[in-house]
């Protein structure tokens, strides 16, 4: 076993002296937490104890002084870990209550601002749900109005009104009438081409406005739509039954012509292709103003 010498030993006690000057050493064992405390007394004990000899063995020694190094390290490194947070100066405070306060006033907003987005979206729907008809699809009377005024002078007014249609009910339902509403509004669709929009006005009333047309072209179109309803397999709800329609037309020719007095006329005109005998379409010659009366 290896000795070391009185000499060594001194000069290694005088630097352990030094570096375990009491108020440090109390310093590290108040620093450190209970757990560590009592091997790191026991081994500054130990330490000090084979300091104070003249012989001592050389392992526990090294272990002695390892172990109080270790501990002293992780004392010092627990110290530096709960340094206390400086104050806070008042300035700094306030604005972090600042900040806090717009956070929340950030998120508040947000939520504002979600519930407005999808308000306006549930308007929109309503507002279109408004101008639709549920039965057929088509745009019903809300918003005539305003496309007529859009649409300016030059525009021609389709009235359709389908004949007879109350004996359809009569004769095969409700549910019957309700399905060749349905079909005569959906070949009415095809027939322009999904171009113009329809507009159901009535039970089985309905109005197309053609810009920059003439009426005669209008005429000519809805002859042969008419006679593509004749084709129809739903229509013909039986063998004995088609269904056909009469139509008025009017020209807005005039930028003092109100949709009223347009309508009017146009209504005037499907009342007179009824009185001639249905499935017809009366309009006037925009030259000499002649009724002239279109069959399919
Ligand atoms: P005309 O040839 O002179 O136009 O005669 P019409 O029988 O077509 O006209 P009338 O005005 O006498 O009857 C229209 C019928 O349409 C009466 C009404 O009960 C029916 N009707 C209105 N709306 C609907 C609907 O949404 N579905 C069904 N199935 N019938 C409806
Ligand atoms: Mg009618
Ligand atoms: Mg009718």
């Amino acid at each position: 076993m290896t000795l070391v010498t009185a000499n060594t030993l001194s000069d290694v006690n005088h630097f352990g002296g030094r570096f375990l000057a009491p108020s440090l050493a109390q310093k590290i064992a108040v620093a450190m937490d209970s757990k560590a405390r009592t091997p790191y007394i026991a081994a500054v004990a130990a330490y000090l104890l084979g300091a104070s000899v003249t012989e001592i063995v050389p392992a526990a020694f090294a272990i002695a002084a390892g172990l109080i190094a270790f501990l002293a390290v992780a004392a010092f490194t627990q110290v530096q870990e709960e340094v206390p947070v400086a104050p806070v100066s008042p300035l700094a405070a306030q604005l972090a209550a600042l900040q806090a306060k717009n956070d929340a006033l950030s998120a508040a907003l947000a939520v504002v601002q979600k519930r407005l987005s999808s308000s306006i979206a549930e308007r929109e729907t309503l507002a279109v749900e408004l101008t639709i008809d549920p039965l057929t699809g088509l745009q019903n009377r809300r918003g005539l109005d305003a496309a007529f005024a859009e649409c300016g002078t030059d525009t021609v007014m389709a009235l359709l009104d389908i004949d007879h249609f109350k004996k359809i009910n009569d004769t095969f339902g409700h549910d019957a009438g309700d399905r060749v509403l349905r079909d005569f509004a959906a070949r009415l669709r095809t027939a322009l081409n999904d171009s113009l929009p329809i507009y159901r006005i009535g039970g089985e009333e309905f109005v197309v406005l053609f810009p920059q047309a003439e009426m005669a072209t209008v005429a000519a179109m809805l002859a042969d739509f008419r006679a593509d309803l004749k084709t129809s397999n739903v229509l013909r709800s039986n063998d004995a039954m088609t269904v056909s329609f009469s139509a008025g037309l009017a020209l807005h020719d005039n930028a003092e012509q109100t949709f009223d007095t347009v309508f009017k006329q146009a209504d005037e005109r499907l009342y007179t292709a009824k009185l001639t005998g249905r499935a017809k379409t009366v309009f006037s010659d925009d030259v000499n103003s002649n009724v002239i009366a279109f069959a399919a």
